[in-house]
């Protein structure tokens, strides 16, 4: 895993290997335990790139710069939000899967994710 180039555009966006690291460890660490049910969703707190980035209003973080949003605004993120205050009536973090939805949302995610690290890497 820590045999990788940047991409082009990885380059052009001053993002460094440490940044794809942290993405795939939010991949790995968290959102698929989560999916897993072996683990729930504290939001930032238990992001690998909140942590690092949210101080900062996010600008520096990999998501933010390929959707020029801050925290995670236009990703599948929103949605797993929005089911979970809506449908399951959580009025705050943590969250974890309760229905086949959640699932679906969740895998979204992750889809998501992988989707930007291939794009960061060659
Ligand atoms: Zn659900």
């Amino acid at each position: 895993m820590k045999n990788f180039k940047l991409s082009d555009w990885a380059i052009k966006n001053n993002i460094f290997k440490k940044d794809v690291l942290l993405l795939r460890k939010s991949i790995n660490n968290k959102w698929k335990l989560i999916i897993a049910g072996t683990e729930i969703d504290k939001g930032h707190k238990d992001c690998f790139l909140c942590r690092e980035f949210l101080k900062d209003s996010c600008v520096s973080c990999v998501v933010f710069k390929k959707t020029d949003h801050s925290k995670c605004k236009e990703t599948p993120i929103t949605k797993w939000i929005k089911h979970q205050k809506g449908v399951h009536k959580k009025k705050n973090l943590p969250y974890k899967i309760e229905c086949s939805t959640c699932k679906k949302i969740a895998q979204d995610v992750i889809n998501f994710a992988e989707k930007l690290y291939k794009e960061l890497i060659q």
